[in-house]
């Protein structure tokens, strides 16, 4: 059974009595609750077709131009609003996030504050965060990483600025060169790919044994190319649910947008499949269609947002996803091999104290281990260490065989990942999907 759609009744309505303009209004907002911006922006237009001066229309207007990613249109409209005196406070709060997108920081400050002395119920910790008001120590340093934003209640969008780029990860020279052709080019050369006509659109999805580096290549994507990036893990998403989940997915594709160019990464996106079957069903089946909705851009324009995504289970993710202009590319991220592990221990020792350590003999000892367990190897080997200055207040650089020996101590956690892999490979194998981890386990060529 299709859960009753609120549109679908309101615009019935509306047949009968068209002019009816409360009735449209309410349609307006429901259509933009729903994410729906095209159609919402559709309606208000139509209010203002008779009553052009409405401020509360304007407004729905210039969210619906915010929730479709239509910048400028956006930032016409609030200039036009601004010299009314009746200019609702939330509209200078959006002037001046459109401001603050084009770098114009003093003006959004200026604005912000006009509009929160009018009604301070308009007030946004994290734009204020982001804008650097209040108190500076906000911004936090993770990784490489600056947080620009944070909500308080941990429900809001994060925007980072990743700091670590492809020279970051390494390895996977194949997976590099693949992002490159299908996401970067086409973001950086537009013309060229519409002169072949050559499809721009679609994500990628990253699947492969836990801690192989899928949000590492993700977050150094985003470096790569000066963008931003917004994380989201799909479990945070599904656990704010009953009701609420569709309007959050919506609010991390306008912010992605709202901060294009930006890289927007999906983590555990089996979940969306998995949890399914203990979700009520319709529900599910609805929290998923959005989902695709915003992937196909549906309303919006996802133009300059690049959609990564990773899994450790790509079974679990429901088929739907593959088709093409969403994850039309799925990608096996292995564990590293020895001349990637020894990059990645170069990579990893790169600020520490090192002398003449022989990466290469390490990464021969480490053979299945994953990026992550290398670093719990790098991050036993100095604390090995520290122990040692203390004790003889001399600090010695790290050598091979402190690796050596953190390495022989530690397990590799990506062979348990295999003996799944390894079922689903052989026996739901359809259209060859899983070939990628048969080659590698050496079954096929
Ligand atoms: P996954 O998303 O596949 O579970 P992560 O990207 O979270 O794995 O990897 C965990 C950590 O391991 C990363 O934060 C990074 O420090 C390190 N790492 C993994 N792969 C690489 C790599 N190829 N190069 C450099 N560091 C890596």
């Amino acid at each position: 059974m299709t859960p009753p759609d609120p549109c679908a009744a309101l615009r019935e309505a509306l047949a009968l009595s068209p002019d009816n303009l409360p009735l449209r209004r309410l349609l307006a907002d429901t259509l933009l609750a729903q994410g729906l911006a095209a159609e919402a922006e559709e309606e208000y237009r139509r209010i203002l077709a008779s009553l052009p001066h409405d401020a509360a229309v304007q407004l729905g207007l210039l969210r619906a131009f915010v929730a479709g990613g239509k910048a400028s249109a956006a930032l016409a409209l609030v200039e036009s609003m601004a010299r009314r005196p009746d200019m609702p406070p939330e509209a200078r709060v959006i002037q001046a996030r459109l401001l603050f997108a084009r770098g114009e920081i003093p003006g959004a400050i200026a604005l912000y504050r006009l509009g929160i002395e009018q009604d301070p119920g308009v007030a946004d910790a994290s734009f204020e965060a982001a804008m650097g008001i209040g108190a500076d120590d906000d911004d936090e340093v993770v990784e490489g990483r600056v947080r620009e934003r944070d909500e308080p209640d941990g429900r809001g969008v994060e925007v980072e600025r990743p700091r670590v780029a492809f020279a970051d990860v390494g390895g996977m020279e194949g997976l590099k060169e693949e992002i490159r052709l299908k996401i970067i080019h086409p973001l950086k050369h537009p013309e060229l790919y519409r002169a072949y006509g050559k499809a721009i659109g679609g994500g990628i999805l990253l699947y492969g044994p836990p801690g192989c580096g899928k949000t590492h290549l993700a977050r150094a994507t985003a470096g790569e190319i000066d963008a931003s990036f917004v994380s989201v893990g799909i479990s945070d998403v599904l656990d704010m649910w009953i009701g609420s989940s569709e309007r959050n997915l919506h609010e991390i594709f306008a912010a992605a947008r709202a901060s294009a160019p930006c890289v927007l990464f999906f983590d555990e996106v089996d979940a969306l499949g998995a949890r399914r079957s203990d979700m009520v069903r319709n529900a599910g089946r609805q929290i998923i269609n959005q989902f695709l909705a915003e992937l196909d851009g549906a309303g919006a324009s996802n133009d300059g947002v690049l959609v990564l995504a990773a899994t450790n289970g790509p079974w679990h993710v429901d088929p739907a996803f593959r088709r093409p202009g969403r994850f039309d590319r799925v990608l096996f991220v292995p564990p590293p091999d020895a001349a990637a592990r020894e990059q990645i221990l170069r990579i990893l020792c790169r600020d520490k104290p090192a002398a003449g350590v022989d990466f290469a003999a390490v990464a021969r000892k480490t053979a299945d281990f994953s990026g992550a367990d290398l670093r719990a190897v790098v991050d036993r080997a100095v604390e090995a260490k520290l122990g040692e200055a203390m004790k003889s207040g001399v600090v010695k650089p790290l050598a091979t065989a402190d690796l050596v020996a953190a390495a022989s101590r530690s397990k590799p956690t990506t062979r348990e990942w295999f003996a799944t892999a390894k079922n689903h490979a052989l026996y739901s194998n359809d259209g060859g999907q899983y070939d990628d981890i048969l080659t590698y386990l050496g079954i096929r060529r």
